[in-house]
C-alpha cells in the first residue's frame, strides 16, 4: 500500500516513510491510496471472531504486504491486550468503552500500534529511532507507555512544568528504561516549538533518526478503526442500524470510524460531538470552516480550535459538503450541559461518565430526539472517569474509586529532567545525552 498527501495526491510514499515522517513534506496528511472493502464473509462471521482476529484482518486490509503477515499479527496482538466492551447505559445509549488500556484512554490503541510498528522498522536499520513528543497530558502518557521497552527506540517526552495533572505526570515520569521526561519551564506551546525546531535542525537530523508521535500519524489512525468493527461484532444480533457518537477534538477517532465505514462496515450515521470548541459542528451547519483559538473546558482533551484531521475528513468525501454532511451530524455542548448529563446518567443508572464520554452521550441523545430513527446508538467513552477525578467528584458530589493501574502510577516516584524553554538548552541536552 502506498500513502499520498492530502495536499498532493501525486506525492506517494511507502508505509515506513509515512510513519516515520508523520506529516508529509508539503504539510499534508497521509492517506492510504485506496481503501479495500472487506469481503461479505468477514462480516457474516465477525461475531465468532476475537478482537485480535478482527483487528488483524482490518490492519492487513489497509497495510497489505508492507509488513509480513506474521509480524503484523504480532504487532496487532501486542496492541490489543485489553477489551473494548459495548455496555448498555440506558434504553437509548450504549457505551463503547475504550479506556481499558494501560493509561485508561482510547489513545492507548493508537500509541501501542504505532510503537510496535516503529519498533519493527527500527529492527530493519542500525540507527536507533528517537521519538520526540510534546504533550499537554494524555498523549505523552499513551505514547510513553506504548514505547516502553521497545528495542531500537528512545522516547523524549516534553511537558510544561506545573501544567499537567498529577495523575498525568506520573504516567510518563515514572517509567524509566527508554523513556525520558523533560519538564520544561514554560507552556505546552513552548514544548511544541522545541520539538518543531529540532525537526528543522540539520545538525540533529544528520546525527539522529528523529520522528514525532503526534496524532496525525497514519500509524495512530489505522488502529482507531479496529474497535468500530469489534463494536459491530458485539451488537450484531441487535440487527438494527448503528449510529456512532464520537466526542471529538482533533477528529482522529471519528476519522478512524470513517475508514471502517469505507472498508464496508455498515454504519448509518456518525455524530460529531464537541464541547464549545465547535469548529466542525459549525462547519456541518454552515459549510464554513473557521478555525480559531481553543477555549478551556472540563473536557480538556477536546479543547482544539483547529482540528488536524479535518483535512482527512474532507479528503474522504472529495471535498463534497453535501455528501459529508449527509453522513455526519454535528452538535456541541457547554460545560454545564456536560455536568448535567453526568449527574442525570449517574442518578438514573449509576453509570459514571467522564466529561468526554458525557459529550458523546449528549450528542447521541440529541440526534435520536431530532431524527426519531429506530437505530442502535453507541457513544464512545474515551477515558476512564478516574482520569478526570477532580471534575467527576465535584460534579457527582462523591469520591470515585481509582482503578489499580492508576494507583500503581501514583505510588511510583517521579523522575524528570528540568529544562529551560530556550532551544539551545534543549539541543544541548539532546547532543549530550542521546
Ligand atoms: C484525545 C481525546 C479525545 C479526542 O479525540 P480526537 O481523536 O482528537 O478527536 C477525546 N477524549 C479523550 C479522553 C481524549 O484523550
Amino acid at each position: 500500500m502506498k500513502f499520498y498527501s492530502t495536499n498532493n495526491p501525486n506525492l506517494k510514499v511507502d508505509l515506513k516513510e509515512a510513519v516515520t515522517q508523520g506529516l508529509a513534506p508539503d504539510n499534508g496528511l497521509y492517506m492510504p491510496e485506496y481503501i479495500p472493502v472487506l469481503p461479505k464473509e468477514f462480516f457474516d462471521t465477525i461475531d465468532t471472531k476475537s478482537f485480535q482476529e478482527i483487528a488483524f484482518t482490518v490492519a492487513k486490509n489497509i497495510i497489505g504486504d508492507d509488513v509480513p503477515a506474521d509480524e503484523l499479527k504480532r504487532i496487532v496482538d501486542h496492541t490489543i491486550q485489553f477489551d473494548a466492551p459495548v455496555v448498555e447505559v440506558d434504553d437509548h445509549a450504549y457505551a463503547l468503552e475504550l479506556f481499558h488500556g494501560p493509561t485508561l484512554a482510547f489513545k492507548d490503541f493508537g500509541a501501542r500500534f504505532m510503537s510496535q510498528l516503529l519498533g519493527y522498522f527500527a529492527r530493519q536499520q542500525k540507527q536507533e529511532i528517537v521519538i520526540l513528543v510534546a504533550t499537554s497530558g494524555d498523549t505523552g502518557s499513551a505514547v510513553a507507555n506504548g514505547f516502553l521497552g521497545v528495542k531500537g527506540t528512545k522516547v523524549i517526552v516534553l511537558y510544561p512544568s506545573g501544567k499537567v495533572s498529577d495523575i498525568q505526570e506520573k504516567q510518563f515520569t515514572t517509567l524509566g528504561q527508554n523513556v525520558t521526561a523533560l519538564e520544561i519551564d514554560g507552556t505546552f506551546d513552548d514544548c511544541q516549538r522545541l520539538v518543531k525546531e529540532a525537526f528543522l535542525d540539520d545538525v540533529l537530523r544528520k546525527k539522529y533518526f528523529l520522528t514525532s508521535a503526534n496524532s496525525i500519524n497514519i500509524a495512530r489512525l489505522i488502529p482507531q478503526s479496529f474497535y468500530y468493527f469489534y463494536a459491530y461484532a458485539q451488537m450484531k444480533d441487535k440487527a438494527k442500524d448503528l449510529v456512532f457518537s464520537i466526542p471529538s477534538g482533533n477528529f482522529g477517532n471519528l476519522t478512524g470510524g470513517l475508514l471502517a465505514q469505507r472498508m464496508g462496515l455498515p454504519i448509518r450515521k456518525f455524530i460529531a460531538t464537541t464541547n464549545v470548541n465547535d469548529v466542525v459542528p459549525e462547519y456541518l451547519r454552515t459549510n464554513v470552516f473557521a478555525p480559531r483559538p481553543s477555549q478551556q473546558t472540563i473536557s480538556n482533551a477536546m479543547d482544539v480550535g483547529n482540528p488536524s484531521n479535518f483535512a482527512r475528513m474532507l479528503d474522504l468525501f472529495q471535498n463534497d459538503f453535501t455528501k459529508l454532511s449527509a453522513d455526519i451530524a454535528g452538535y456541541s455542548f457547554s460545560d454545564d450541559e456536560t455536568r448535567a448529563a453526568m449527574r442525570h446518567v449517574f442518578a438514573s443508572t449509576e453509570y459514571i461518565l467522564d466529561p468526554h464520554g458525557a459529550i458523546g452521550y449528549l450528542g447521541l441523545i440529541k440526534y435520536l430526539e431530532e431524527q426519531g430513527e429506530d437505530v442502535t446508538g453507541i457513544f464512545l467513552e474515551t477515558a476512564h472517569p478516574a482520569k478526570f477525578k477532580e471534575v467527576v467528584d465535584d460534579t457527582l458530589g462523591k469520591s470515585i474509586d481509582i482503578p489499580k493501574p492508576l494507583q500503581h502510577f501514583l505510588q511510583q516516584s517521579k523522575k524528570s529532567i528540568a529544562l529551560k524553554s530556550d532551544y539551545t538548552s534543549f539541543k544541548d541536552f539532546l547532543l549530550n545525552t542521546l
